[in-house]
């Protein structure tokens, strides 16, 4: 692994004497590499329909059962992730990056 790997302009993956680590722009550190870094996030849950105009559903049953979640930087707030899941379901692993 190269000394750090971006991840997008707010997150990367940098290794360090620890092992590899999701680390913020700012430089927080936020978690080990192997693990969900979105479970170190501050989080921000809200109805689908807030993401923006032309996101509300008009399969109002289902909206109502999905959730958008954005991630959050707990030191500097930066938003780091979004994603769309079902009310009450575990934080999407979707950066696992091979080590
Ligand atoms: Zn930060």
């Amino acid at each position: 692994m190269r000394e750090q790997v971006i991840i997008n302009e707010n997150l990367s993956l940098r290794r360090t004497d620890a092992g590899a680590r999701f680390v913020c722009a700012c430089g927080h550190d936020l978690a080990d590499g192997s693990t969900n870094f979105k479970e170190a996030c501050a989080v921000r849950e809200s109805p689908t329909a807030d993401i923006g105009e032309g996101y509300a559903s008009f399969a109002v049953e289902m909206a109502a059962q999905m959730c958008f979640r954005e991630f959050f930087c707990p030191d500097c707030g930066a938003r780091l992730t979004t994603e769309v899941a079902r009310v009450g379901d575990p934080y999407l692993w979707d950066t696992a990056p091979r080590l």
